[in-house]
Protein backbone atom coordinates (compact mmCIF):
# COMPACT_ATOMS: atom_id res chain seq x y z
CA UNK A 1 0.00 0.00 0.00
CA UNK A 2 1.05 3.36 -1.16
CA UNK A 3 -0.63 6.04 1.17
CA UNK A 4 0.04 8.66 -1.55
CA UNK A 5 -1.77 6.14 -4.31
CA UNK A 6 -5.61 7.13 -5.89
CA UNK A 7 -5.84 3.15 -6.85
CA UNK A 8 -4.52 1.91 -3.54
CA UNK A 9 -7.34 4.05 -1.67
CA UNK A 10 -10.04 3.06 -4.08
CA UNK A 11 -8.88 -0.85 -3.36
CA UNK A 12 -8.94 -0.29 0.18
CA UNK A 13 -12.54 1.43 0.21
CA UNK A 14 -10.70 4.74 1.08
CA UNK A 15 -12.00 6.34 -2.43
CA UNK A 16 -15.24 5.46 -4.07
CA UNK A 17 -15.27 3.90 -7.73
CA UNK A 18 -17.76 2.19 -9.85
CA UNK A 19 -16.42 -1.47 -9.74
CA UNK A 20 -17.94 -3.64 -11.81
CA UNK A 21 -15.38 -6.84 -10.90
CA UNK A 22 -13.02 -7.63 -7.91
CA UNK A 23 -11.35 -10.80 -6.89
CA UNK A 24 -7.87 -11.75 -4.75
CA UNK A 25 -5.87 -10.34 -7.20
CA UNK A 26 -7.57 -7.87 -9.01
CA UNK A 27 -10.23 -5.09 -9.58
CA UNK A 28 -11.77 -3.79 -12.41
CA UNK A 29 -14.10 -0.05 -12.16
CA UNK A 30 -15.05 2.38 -14.39
CA UNK A 31 -12.24 4.91 -15.30
CA UNK A 32 -13.97 8.48 -13.90
CA UNK A 33 -13.67 10.62 -17.08
CA UNK A 34 -14.45 7.46 -19.99
CA UNK A 35 -12.97 7.88 -23.06
CA UNK A 36 -14.90 5.33 -24.80
CA UNK A 37 -18.46 4.21 -24.69
CA UNK A 38 -16.98 1.59 -22.50
CA UNK A 39 -13.76 2.35 -20.60
CA UNK A 40 -12.79 0.28 -17.66
CA UNK A 41 -9.66 0.08 -15.33
CA UNK A 42 -8.12 -3.63 -14.56
CA UNK A 43 -5.69 -3.02 -11.43
CA UNK A 44 -4.13 -5.99 -9.27
CA UNK A 45 -4.72 -5.24 -6.12
CA UNK A 46 -0.44 -5.06 -5.01
CA UNK A 47 0.75 -1.72 -5.21
CA UNK A 48 3.11 -1.75 -8.66
CA UNK A 49 3.99 1.30 -9.98
CA UNK A 50 4.47 0.78 -13.70
CA UNK A 51 5.30 -2.69 -15.95
CA UNK A 52 9.08 -1.60 -15.26
CA UNK A 53 8.63 -2.17 -11.36
CA UNK A 54 7.47 -5.96 -12.18
CA UNK A 55 9.29 -8.32 -10.48
CA UNK A 56 9.94 -12.02 -10.33
CA UNK A 57 7.00 -12.35 -7.57
CA UNK A 58 4.86 -10.72 -9.75
CA UNK A 59 4.41 -13.87 -12.00
CA UNK A 60 1.39 -14.32 -14.30
CA UNK A 61 -0.30 -10.93 -13.10
CA UNK A 62 0.17 -9.55 -16.74
CA UNK A 63 -1.69 -12.77 -18.18
CA UNK A 64 -4.69 -12.68 -15.62
CA UNK A 65 -4.91 -8.96 -16.59
CA UNK A 66 -5.37 -9.88 -20.25
CA UNK A 67 -7.62 -12.79 -19.77
CA UNK A 68 -9.58 -10.89 -17.32
CA UNK A 69 -10.16 -7.62 -19.74
CA UNK A 70 -11.24 -10.64 -22.15
CA UNK A 71 -13.65 -11.69 -19.86
CA UNK A 72 -15.16 -8.38 -19.12
CA UNK A 73 -15.22 -7.63 -23.06
CA UNK A 74 -17.01 -10.82 -23.91
CA UNK A 75 -19.44 -10.62 -20.46
CA UNK A 76 -20.32 -6.44 -21.49
CA UNK A 77 -20.94 -7.58 -25.31
CA UNK A 78 -18.15 -5.62 -27.15
CA UNK A 79 -15.75 -9.07 -28.28
CA UNK A 80 -17.19 -9.22 -31.71
CA UNK A 81 -17.72 -5.37 -32.38
CA UNK A 82 -13.76 -5.00 -30.99
CA UNK A 83 -11.79 -3.47 -28.15
CA UNK A 84 -8.43 -1.75 -27.25
CA UNK A 85 -6.02 -2.74 -24.43
CA UNK A 86 -3.39 -0.33 -23.34
CA UNK A 87 -1.44 0.60 -21.08
CA UNK A 88 0.65 3.85 -20.36
CA UNK A 89 4.30 3.67 -18.79
CA UNK A 90 5.70 6.29 -16.72
CA UNK A 91 5.26 10.00 -17.69
CA UNK A 92 6.64 9.65 -21.16
CA UNK A 93 4.18 7.08 -22.04
CA UNK A 94 1.16 8.76 -20.81
CA UNK A 95 0.99 7.06 -17.21
CA UNK A 96 -0.55 9.38 -14.20
CA UNK A 97 -1.71 7.25 -12.17
CA UNK A 98 1.48 5.13 -11.07
CA UNK A 99 -0.13 2.59 -9.78
CA UNK A 100 -0.54 -0.64 -12.54
CA UNK A 101 -3.37 -0.67 -14.95
CA UNK A 102 -4.49 -1.55 -18.10
CA UNK A 103 -7.40 0.32 -20.21
CA UNK A 104 -10.00 -1.48 -21.67
CA UNK A 105 -11.78 0.22 -24.25
CA UNK A 106 -14.86 -0.95 -26.66
CA UNK A 107 -18.25 -0.25 -27.42
CA UNK A 108 -18.14 1.97 -30.33
CA UNK A 109 -20.97 1.50 -32.74
CA UNK A 110 -19.66 2.28 -36.36
CA UNK A 111 -16.00 1.98 -37.25
CA UNK A 112 -12.16 1.03 -36.73
CA UNK A 113 -11.75 3.76 -33.77
CA UNK A 114 -8.33 5.32 -32.43
CA UNK A 115 -7.97 6.52 -29.19
P1 LIG B 1 -3.07 6.58 -16.91
O1 LIG B 1 -2.90 7.78 -17.79
O2 LIG B 1 -2.85 5.29 -17.67
O3 LIG B 1 -2.30 6.66 -15.62
O4 LIG B 1 -4.62 6.55 -16.58
C1 LIG B 1 -5.18 6.90 -15.36
C2 LIG B 1 -6.68 6.85 -15.55
O5 LIG B 1 -7.30 6.85 -14.27
C3 LIG B 1 -7.27 8.05 -16.33
O6 LIG B 1 -7.95 7.55 -17.49
C4 LIG B 1 -8.23 8.69 -15.33
O7 LIG B 1 -9.41 9.18 -15.93
C5 LIG B 1 -8.51 7.54 -14.36
N1 LIG B 1 -8.87 7.93 -13.01
C6 LIG B 1 -8.25 8.84 -12.22
N2 LIG B 1 -8.84 8.91 -11.01
C7 LIG B 1 -9.85 8.00 -11.04
C8 LIG B 1 -10.83 7.59 -10.09
N3 LIG B 1 -10.89 8.13 -8.87
N4 LIG B 1 -11.71 6.63 -10.46
C9 LIG B 1 -11.66 6.11 -11.68
N5 LIG B 1 -10.76 6.44 -12.63
C10 LIG B 1 -9.87 7.37 -12.31
ZN1 LIG C 1 -1.27 1.90 -5.38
Amino acid sequence: MDEQCRFCEIIKGKRKADFVYEDDDLVVFKDIRPAAPIHLLIVPRKHIRSINDLTEEDQGILEKMFLKARDIARDTGIADSGYKIHVNVERGGGQVIFHLHMHLFGGWKDRPHHI
